[in-house]
């Protein structure tokens, strides 16, 4: 088990940029999420942290050591691919033993340690089938199988539950969670959905067009993003438009054309008179007056979920959503008016022009 540390790392193809000025720490032991959409880099560097890629700048570290020069096959990375990528013509417990006979590890050992591995993704039974005969789910817990087995210092995992149905992706979240609780192994996790990495992560790098955006525990990156991206990145976010009147230990005033709002300051240097958003969670907007933060607004739709109700709000020229759990028996229908309103806590002030 290794901590991994990427320093001004940046690889281009060509001319174009997938990568740039990258840095940032992953702790022995940690499962890490890199987070973002399509084409940020995310998979790129989990490329070179796997030795298939060079970086054109920066380096790579597995713990002290910088591993720019060290091959591939001698960083002893395990790897979890989103199509599975088993052998079609061996069985699982062939699959899973490939690695180990690559090391030259003697047939008794590697029997049992293929069991140990079968084990630990609840697979045993299945040692014998050959990978069509198992289903998606299946087949990627004897690719976690064939990853561990060879008591790699990292695990990387790219996409891991995308061609998964939704069922058995939020049971293979339990699952990863589990397996990387109980060999502890460090794990760095690429994807592109926002509810895996919150719900599965230590921690997490949001990344956008190649840069690293903020790195933090999810519950933190959540409530407390430090720019719009990666505010509306993680989850719904309503951005009220206004002015920064004043700032006071942390919290912040904003003249908005819904009156003066009240909430915390992202972390980055913002000073009176700038143009800023205020960035409140759809769940974070209560209903009824108050003496803070209070907006009136007119409903002009609702969607009943169930365990939730959503009503999209008309507040002046601003539309915002709330979500609203314990629906109440009557609720108010479109053109009602309502109050709704929010604790500074739960308020963020970001720069507008992010
Ligand atoms: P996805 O989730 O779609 O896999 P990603 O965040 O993993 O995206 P990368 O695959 O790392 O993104 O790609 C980053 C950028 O580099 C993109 O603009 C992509 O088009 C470009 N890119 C990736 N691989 C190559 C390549 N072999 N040649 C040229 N450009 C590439």
């Amino acid at each position: 088990m290794v901590g991994v540390t990427l320093k001004g790392v940046a690889k281009y193809y060509g001319e174009t940029m997938a990568v740039k000025d990258v840095s940032f720490q992953v702790g022995k032991g940690e499962l890490f999420f890199l987070l973002g959409p399509s084409g940020c880099g995310k998979t790129t560097i989990l490329r070179m942290m796997a030795g298939f890629l060079q970086p054109d700048s920066g380096s790579i570290y597995f713990d002290d050591r910088p591993i720019d020069d060290v091959p591939p096959h001698r960083r002893n990375t395990g790897m979890v691919f989103q199509n599975y990528a088993l052998w079609p013509h061996m069985n699982v417990a062939e699959n899973v033993a490939y690695g180990l006979r690559e090391r030259k590890v003697s047939r008794q050992e590697r029997e049992l340690r293929v069991g140990e591995a079968l084990e630990t993704v609840r697979m045993s039974a299945f040692r014998d089938r050959m990978p069509n005969q198992l289903s998606g789910g299946q087949q990627q817990r004897i690719a976690l199988a064939r990853a561990l087995v060879i008591e790699p210092d990292v695990v990387l995992l790219d996409e891991p539950l995308s061609n998964l149905d939704a069922r058995l992706r939020l049971d293979m979240r339990e699952e990863i969670r589990r397996i990387h609780d109980e060999t502890g192994i460090t794990m760095v996790y690429v994807t592109h959905d926002q509810k895996e990495a919150l719900s599965m992560a230590d921690r997490m790098a949001v990344m956008s067009m190649g840069h690293v955006q903020q790195v933090g525990e999810p519950r933190t990156v959540y409530r407390r993003p430090q720019n719009r991206f990666v505010a509306e990145f993680v989850g719904e976010a309503n951005m009220i438009a206004g002015k920064l009147l004043s700032l006071r230990d942390g919290t912040g005033v904003v003249e908005t054309a819904l009156g003066e709002l009240q909430a915390r300051i992202a972390g980055q240097s913002l000073t009176p008179g700038r143009p800023v958003v205020c960035m409140v969670r759809p769940e974070c907007l209560r209903s009824g007056p108050a003496a803070l933060n209070e907006i009136a607004a007119l409903v002009s739709s609702s969607v009943y979920l169930g365990d939730v109700e959503q009503y999209v709000l008309a507040a002046g020229q601003e539309r915002l959503l709330q979500v609203r759990a314990n629906p109440a028996p009557t609720p108010p229908g479109p053109g009602q008016e309502v109050s709704v309103h929010f604790r500074p806590e739960d308020g963020v002030i970001l720069p507008r022009e992010d």
